[in-house]
C-alpha cells in the first residue's frame, strides 16, 4: 500500500516545519501550504492527497472558508481541523461542515498520527465502496 499523502496547512511556518520533520518519520508523504489558497492549489496539483490538516485561524482565507471549498471541490479528501483553545468553536463548526475531527494546538504528535491514520482509512474504505458500486453498475448494464 502506498504511503498516506498528508497536506499540512498553517500560516505559522516554524510550526509547519516542526510537524513536517516529525510526521515524515511516521511513514507519511507530507505536503505543505501556508494559506487556504495555497492548500487549494496543492490539492488541485496533487489529486491523490488523502488527508488535510487545516489550521482554523489564518490571515486571508480562514480555515472554515478553506474547509468549505475543499469539501466542495475535493469531497473525498478528509480534513482534520487544527485549533487553539480560543477557536475551538470554529473547529466544531468545521466538523458540522464535514471535517473528520479536530486537534488542539500544540498538537500531540501521537494523537495527530492516530487521527491522520483513521481519516486515511475512512477515505480508503469510501473509495473502495465507490469502486465496488461502479463495478456493480458496469455488471448490471451488461445485462441490459
Ligand atoms: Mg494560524
Amino acid at each position: 500500500m502506498s504511503l498516506a499523502k498528508v497536506l499540512l496547512v498553517d500560516d505559522e511556518v516554524p510550526f509547519v516545519d516542526t510537524m513536517v520533520k516529525r510526521l515524515s518519520k511516521r511513514d507519511f508523504e507530507i505536503f505543505t501550504a501556508y494559506s487556504g489558497q495555497e492548500a487549494l492549489d496543492q490539492l488541485q496539483e496533487h489529486p491523490s492527497l488523502d488527508v488535510v490538516v487545516l489550521d482554523v485561524k489564518m490571515p486571508g482565507m480562514d480555515g472554515i472558508t478553506a474547509l468549505k471549498q475543499i469539501k466542495s471541490k475535493f469531497p473525498l479528501v478528509e480534513v482534520i481541523m487544527l485549533t487553539a483553545h480560543a477557536t475551538v468553536e470554529s473547529a466544531i463548526d468545521g466538523m458540522k461542515l464535514g471535517a473528520f475531527d479536530y486537534l488542539m494546538k500544540p498538537a500531540e504528535i501521537d494523537e495527530l498520527v492516530d487521527k491522520v491514520k483513521k481519516a486515511e482509512k475512512i477515505k480508503r474504505d469510501r473509495e473502495e465502496k465507490i469502486r465496488e458500486a461502479e463495478a456493480r453498475e458496469v455488471f448490471l448494464r451488461r445485462g441490459d
